[in-house]
């Protein structure tokens, strides 16, 4: 068994790792390849266990990270629209249930891997279990520490729940729907067809503030940082068909080659769409936002 400094010296270690790749290198899902490579001093520490919901090292005494199943007949562990993780655990995994345990007792931080699609997930750590149920075989914890502090969702103030609705849209819902529109626009600008994901975003056709849950991918286009802020200030505008419009006092003005190339030439240009037909943008969507854009 590894020391207890050891053990909390590559759970740091593994969540720096996962800022590098995930948020340093933008990016939107992780293969799980990727996530058997990670390495702790050379030493290869596989971060999922092939084949099972949950891992636990050997040479660890509680659990390191566990995973949502993607076939659903599999693991029965599920997220709720509150942002927190029901995570059931089988009779007879005997040292695996002893070390998941462990963690809820020890406060053990640990990685959930939420799975977008197959084989590809969303990191989410440090995660620290709440609740245990021996009688359920349940463990419960919630994606986003500030959950933790607002305690049970069902005795929550009209303050708490706006503020916990907040951090369920930022935590949960905005990772997920990243993670959609990029996959379907195989992680390139739809406008510019920029392929640096540290440079994209999923930008809303329509503005989801009032949305429950996650946005719709056919409300989503992947554009680039500078493509999105044209968008949103209506700089930009796409048509239900599909084409490029740039704001006309925009389009007349003279400045450097940002301007020049990077908007001015992109008008009357078609938008690049997702391959798959049921990932494309909404064309009433698109109308609604358009006639925006147009009566400026
Ligand atoms: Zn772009």
């Amino acid at each position: 068994m590894r020391s207890a400094a050891e053990q909390a010296a590559i759970r740091k270690d593994v969540f720096r790792w996962l800022d590098d790749v995930f948020i340093g290198h933008g990016g939107y899902e992780i293969h799980h390849t990727v996530l058997r490579s990670y390495a702790y001093h050379g030493e290869r520490i596989p971060l999922l266990d092939r084949g099972k919901g949950i891992r636990n090292p050997a040479d660890f005494s509680s659990t390191l990270s566990i995973m949502s199943g993607w076939k659903k007949n599999q693991y029965e562990d599920y997220e709720s629209d509150d942002g927190w993780v029901k995570y059931h655990y089988r009779a007879g995994e005997g040292g695996d249930n002893v070390k998941l345990i462990r963690a809820f007792e020890a406060q053990d931080p640990i990685v959930y891997f939420s799975a977008v699609r197959e084989g590809y997930y969303l990191p989410y750590y440090p995660i620290y279990i709440a609740e245990n149920d021996p009688v359920e075989r349940v463990v419960r914890f919630p994606l986003d520490e500030g959950l933790a502090v607002l305690g049970d969702p069902a005795s929550y103030t009209i303050a708490q729940k706006r503020y916990a609705d907040r951090l369920v849209q930022t935590r949960l819902h905005q990772p997920i729907f990243r993670a959609r529109v990029l996959h379907a626009y195989d992680g390139s600008c739809t406008v510019c067809a920029l392929r640096h994901s540290e440079l994209l975003d999923a930008a809303h056709i329509i503005p989801d503030a009032s949305e429950q849950g996650v946005a719709h991918v056919t409300n989503g286009l992947a554009m680039c940082k500078i493509h999105h802020a044209a968008y949103d200030r209506n700089l930009m505008g796409i048509t239900p068909d599909f084409e490029v419009r740039i704001n006309s006092a925009l389009l007349h003005e003279v400045d450097g080659p940002m301007l020049r190339h990077g908007l001015q030439d992109m008008h009357g240009r078609q938008i690049q769409l997702p391959e798959r037909r049921n990932e494309r943008p909404a064309q009433d969507r698109l109308a609604e936002r358009f006639a925006e854009f147009a009566a400026r």
